[in-house]
């Protein structure tokens, strides 16, 4: 990352770019008659590709992304006489670098560099935006860089944009469940082997700190009077999720647990039950929500979730009950 604090304000940077941007062909004022395509292809590196062959000579290709345009969802080349239909695999371009300028009234100023020599100031025209795959629900951040064109950010430019993200005033804790790395799960690390592994990595940054929690995160950010929670996400199906739970712990409620889909059966789980909630079911295993106390009475956290080996056992947003239920229900089901 580039920090430049003494550079141009706003308006300046914002000439400059344009500057930059207007020596560009107008190709999204010329209407060639002859329409073809052409065997290139732009991979997802933004590498690009004639007939198989990578086209190595970046003045070439430079020139190439000079003439090109976005219409319907297809990416074409363009002269004032002919139009060429490309294949693109991702965005056309890839972010490469980031500056960072000051400007006095609006504070920092970013410019994402481009594989083809864009500059890009983030901003109203050239916004960030980040896509979910739908299979893997895998993010990718954008930004925009001209006429629909983007650049998908490296992933180098998109820890710097992490980095300046971090909280500045007060301090950033860094958290691992310890039933996560508890040893019936046979991490490849212990606890105390990521923590120290997560502190080295992020050592230069003063106001973080890494720590190990054990037990409902909520209650723990609690104890760690923590105003706001930052959680990392695998999938769309997370967030539905998260914003669940979090209705149900702000409101102090507990719930039941269930098994997903993606349980393997192991057996592990069932008798580490105390109240014998868990059952095989007709593929996999399964809990009995009238059964389960999610320990409460027996232990300080859900058996079934420490020794589960694949993560298959969140809590069940649609079985809540308060901690008094789940205490009645252990003395029923133990009276
Ligand atoms: S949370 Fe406890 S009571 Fe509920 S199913 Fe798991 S082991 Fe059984
Ligand atoms: S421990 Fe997990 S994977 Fe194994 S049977 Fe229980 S729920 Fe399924």
């Amino acid at each position: 990352m580039m920090t430049n604090p003494e550079s141009a304000s706003l308006a300046s940077l914002t000439d400059q770019l344009a500057n930059a941007a207007s020596a560009l062909p107008p190709v999204q004022d010329w209407q060639p008659e002859n329409v073809g395509q052409i065997d290139i292809r732009i991979r997802r590196d933004a590498s690009w590709w004639h007939e198989g062959s990578e086209i190595h000579r970046p003045e070439l290709v430079r020139l190439f992304s000079s003439v090109l345009r976005l219409e319907d969802n297809q990416y074409w080349l363009l002269t004032p006489l002919e139009k060429l239909r490309i294949q693109v695999d991702d965005a056309p371009f890839v972010a490469t670098s980031l500056e960072v300028h000051s400007d006095e009234k609006v504070g920092p100023l970013l410019v994402f560099n481009t594989n083809v020599g864009d500059r890009v100031l983030l901003g109203e025209k050239n916004r960030l935006h980040v896509e979910f795959d739908v299979n893997s629900g895998h993010p990718s951040p954008y930004i925009h860089v001209r006429n629909g064109l983007r650049a998908l950010l490296t992933r180098s430019v998109y820890y710097e944009l992490v980095e300046l993200g971090r909280v500045q005033q007060d301090k950033l804790l860094v958290t691992s469940n310890a039933i996560a790395a508890s040893e019936k799960k046979n991490p490849i690390f212990s606890l105390d082997k990521r923590v120290e592994m997560a502190s080295e990595v992020l050592a230069h940054l003063p106001n973080v700190e890494v720590r190990p929690f054990r037990g409902l995160l909520a209650n723990t950010m609690r104890d760690w009077e923590c105003a706001v929670i930052v959680r990392g996400l695998r999938a769309i199906s997370d967030f539905e999720y998260e914003v669940q739970l979090a209705e149900t712990v702000t409101k102090d409620l507990l719930m039941a647990l269930y098994i997903t889909d993606e349980c393997i059966n192991c057996d592990v789980c069932e008798p580490e039950c105390p109240n014998e909630a868990i059952y095989q079911g007709d593929e996999i295993y399964e809990i009995n929500p009238d059964l389960c106390t999610e320990c409460v009475g027996h232990f300080e956290t859900s058996q079934c979730v420490e020794v589960c080996p694949v993560d298959c056992i969140p809590h069940d947003p649609n079985h809540v009950e308060t901690q008094e239920e789940l205490q009645a229900k252990y003395e029923r089901l133990t009276a």
